[in-house]
């Protein structure tokens, strides 16, 4: 819209010379409601993702106790990876809803840096808000922020040889500090964007396999829930990047 304070500078697109991308996520679903689209794109490219997931989102369903929710969670996040070309996820096992920022959790990120040596990280918003016109903005889960501001730490942490010296005495973890950025989904501060277009079918279909997770969420039709949440964040986005469908990310170069 002419003359609307949404008419901002177009923003760059995100790097594309690298090969191998680690997201690191609270919960099954988020990378879904956040950077899917991009990834799909990213892995037709012949780039390597692997997901990692702090919890397995075991408070997630109200009708559904965490002993019995998490197996099931944990199936819907590898079929909404392998919709976007991400065969490897793992779980890093700490208690959904009460996760804590802190040592241990970044020690296990760190670790899941060094196993795979990516150039880019990605992870979720790390702030208290989801942002908003004029200040305010819905209050962003604990979760988010103890999983985004650990990544941020942990990809320094994974280049630092006594940070955890355990990871290498125990674990035969070397340093790794290949890691050139770390990208945040889900802020209102975006340095960047990713065309969302080509990936977005696959996307629709990632967020779609999270069956009972969606079903306890809405009593709309799954598919058009889906794809109007999606393809609305894309539309939303493309205010920032020349008017086309995008993800956008808020880079921290390191
Ligand atoms: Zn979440």
């Amino acid at each position: 819209m002419p003359g609307s304070r949404d008419q901002q500078e177009p923003l760059p697109p995100m790097p594309t010379d690298w090969r191998r991308a680690l997201a690191v996520v609270a919960h099954p679903d988020d990378l879904e409601y956040g950077g899917a689209a991009a990834v799909a794109d990213w892995t037709d490219g012949g780039r390597e993702v692997v997901y990692v997931l702090a919890t397995r989102g075991e408070a997630g369903i109200d009708t559904l106790a965490p002993a019995e929710c998490a197996p099931v969670r944990e199936a819907e996040q590898r079929a909404g990876a392998a919709a976007v070309g991400v065969s490897r996820v793992e779980f890093l096992d700490h208690r959904d809803g009460v996760v804590e920022y802190g040592p241990d959790l970044r020690r296990d990120i760190a670790a899941a840096i060094r196993r795979h040596r990516p150039e880019l990280v990605v992870t979720l918003n790390h702030r208290d808000t989801w942002g908003g016109e004029g200040g305010g903005g819905a209050w962003n889960s604990p979760d988010h922020q103890a999983v985004g501001r650990a990544v941020l730490d942990a990809a320094a942490d994974a280049g630092n040889r006594w940070i955890f010296p355990e990871l290498l005495a125990e674990q035969g973890l070397e340093p790794w500090n290949g890691v050139r950025w770390v990208a945040v989904t889900g802020t209102t501060t975006p340095t960047h964007a990713a065309d969302a277009d080509p990936g977005m079918e696959r996307a629709v279909r990632s967020l779609m396999e999270h069956k009972a997770y969606l079903a306890a969420l809405t009593d709309q039709d799954p598919e058009e829930y889906v794809r109007g949440f999606l393809t609305g964040y894309a539309q939303q986005a493309a205010a920032r990047f020349g008017g086309r469908p995008a993800v956008l990310f808020e880079v921290f170069p390191r």
